[in-house]
């Protein structure tokens, strides 16, 4: 796949920027936003704590390709130029920090594309490392041009201004980027907010971000150097509990709410002020990776449940599923309850006539005929072999024994076509019982009484219904057969 194809695909979700025109303007007016953000909060004669435009650039780039064209990167840099000439820096001061800042996007961009081979996103533990790797990039070069120029803009030398630009613009990449990578459609986001709001189970969910905010006081209340420490065993709670998204806004918000309550606290002075924002953004990856492992393991065991419950050949439920969830649905009770069993008639005889393949080609054809004939809540089973069951509840004998009519009709009256193009008449005998539901009443009762009734369907020449009744106001069993009801 092209480089250009993946990057579509992942971008799709921010649909509808699309265009290079409407993707290079949002992409400079949020530069110029993020630009203008940071300078009005950063101390005066420093670099920002908080600058955001980078990584949003960065971000908009990797999910946004049509703004990565020579027009976004102008309007880009005329956001970065525009921010500092009208908040009163000089131009020089603007042309070489806006200098440094387009350096480490590319930089940033160019590592991260090659690293993860143009597949944008983050969907597995290693992602993480990658955009950990991409950041460092991209901080090192910001780092390259703000040491040469600390000297000309802050007075200052350049090792201090290296190691500076390095560790911040490595804290907000490493920070905000994950939010950008992972953030979902913006209509797919309200959908998911509106379901928090309205769901009582997602509010009882909420109790790991509470967990979070009391950290975070009691990290302020506490202080000290181990308070650092206090919200990490929330934010790993959130990243088993939300998805990757969440937990990467949440440990954003963490890590901001930890950088400006101990920078208050601190003394000015360049090292601690360096092995805090590092300190606070090196928290990140560890709730990221973890939000992911969860994701794989359950999208992993859900596969498995799905594989553990489903006939491999029909993909109607197997034996241990069906079982399973007539139990549950009999312990309910309340109604009056159906089995069928539903047994091919000479199905040995296509096997041996026409091969194994062809047999599975029938059963297949049958399973899903069956399944036509159902509603949403009826359960169908394949109980092994050529025997399929079902369940349905909420239906009197007569009715019973007319679905199952119905059910052998379709599949006698079009011969099902194999393979090899033959098209082979198929029949099927169908034991009906029929009890009323208890709750005590068991499964095994029912597919006993439907199976002495199928056994009956085929002594008695078979491609027939017969249906058994437990309930007491039923008078006979009855047969039905080769289309006449008897
Ligand atoms: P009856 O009318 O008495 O039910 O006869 P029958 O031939 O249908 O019944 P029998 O129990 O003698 O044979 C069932 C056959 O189903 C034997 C077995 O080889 C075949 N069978 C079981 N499972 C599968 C399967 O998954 N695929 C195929 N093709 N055949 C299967
Ligand atoms: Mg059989
Ligand atoms: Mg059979």
């Amino acid at each position: 796949m092209s480089e250009n194809k993946k990057n579509n695909d992942s971008s799709s979700i921010w649909h509808p920027i699309q265009g290079p025109l409407g993707a290079g303007l949002t992409l400079g007016a949020l530069v110029f936003m993020g630009s203008l953000l940071g300078i009005l909060t950063r101390m005066e004669n420093h670099l920002a704590s908080f600058w955001l435009a980078n990584a949003i650039m960065a971000g908009v780039l990797l999910r946004i390709p049509a703004s990565s064209t020579l027009f976004g990167w102008l309007v880009a840099t005329l956001g970065f130029l525009s921010a500092d000439l009208i908040t009163g820096s000089y131009p020089l001061k603007a042309g070489l920090l806006t200098l440094a800042n387009l350096v480490g996007v590319a930089a940033i961009r160019a590592a991260y594309l090659r690293l993860t081979r143009g597949l944008i996103g983050i969907h597995q533990p290693l992602a993480v490392l990658h955009l950990a790797c991409a950041c460092a990039c991209g901080a090192a070069a910001s780092g390259m041009v703000g040491g040469l120029i600390n000297p000309v803009l802050f007075d200052d030398g350049v090792l201090i201004g290296y190691l500076f630009w390095f560790v911040t613009e490595f804290a907000n990449y490493i920070g905000i980027l994950p939010v950008l990578l992972t953030a979902p459609a913006l209509p797919d986001l309200c959908r998911r907010v509106v379901r928090y709001m309205t769901t009582p189970a997602y509010r009882a969910n909420l109790l790991p971000v509470l967990l979070l905010m009391v950290s975070c006081v009691g990290a302020q209340l506490i202080g000290g150097p181990g308070a650092i420490a206090f919200p990490v065993p929330a934010l790993l709670w959130c990243a088993v509990s939300y998805s990757t998204f969440a937990t990467a806004t949440l440990t954003l918000l963490t890590s901001a709410w930890m950088l400006v309550s101990y920078s208050n606290s601190l003394p000015f002075n360049a090292e601690a002020m360096i092995s805090l924002r590092l300190g606070v953004f090196l928290i990140v990856p560890g709730p990221i990776m973890l939000s992911l492992l969860m994701q794989s393991n359950n999208s992993l065991l859900a596969t498995l449940k799905h594989m553990a419950a489903r006939d491999g050949l029909t993909g109607v439920s197997n034996r241990l599923d069906f079982m399973e969830r007539a139990r549950q649905q009999l312990r309910s009770g309340g109604s009056p309850v159906g089995v069928m069993m539903i047994d091919l008639d000479h199905f040995k005889a296509i096997n041996d006539t026409h091969g194994h393949a062809a047999g599975d080609a029938v059963l297949v054809s049958v399973a899903s005929r069956i399944q036509h004939c159902l509603r949403t809540g009826d359960l169908l089973g394949r109980l092994g072999g050529e025997e399929f069951a079902i369940l349905i509840d909420g239906h009197s004998a007569e009715e019973l024994a007319a679905i199952a009519e119905r059910i052998r009709l379709t599949v006698v009256q079009a011969a099902v076509r194999i393979p090899e193009g033959v098209a082979l008449p198929v029949t099927m005998s169908i034991g009906v019982a029929v009890a009323e539901s208890d709750g005590r009443l068991s499964i095994e009762q029912l597919l006993a009484a439907s199976d002495a009734a199928l056994y009956r369907a085929k002594n008695e020449g078979r491609n027939r219904v017969v249906v058994t009744s437990l309930l007491p106001d039923w008078s006979a069993d009855a047969e039905f057969g080769q289309g006449a009801v008897r």
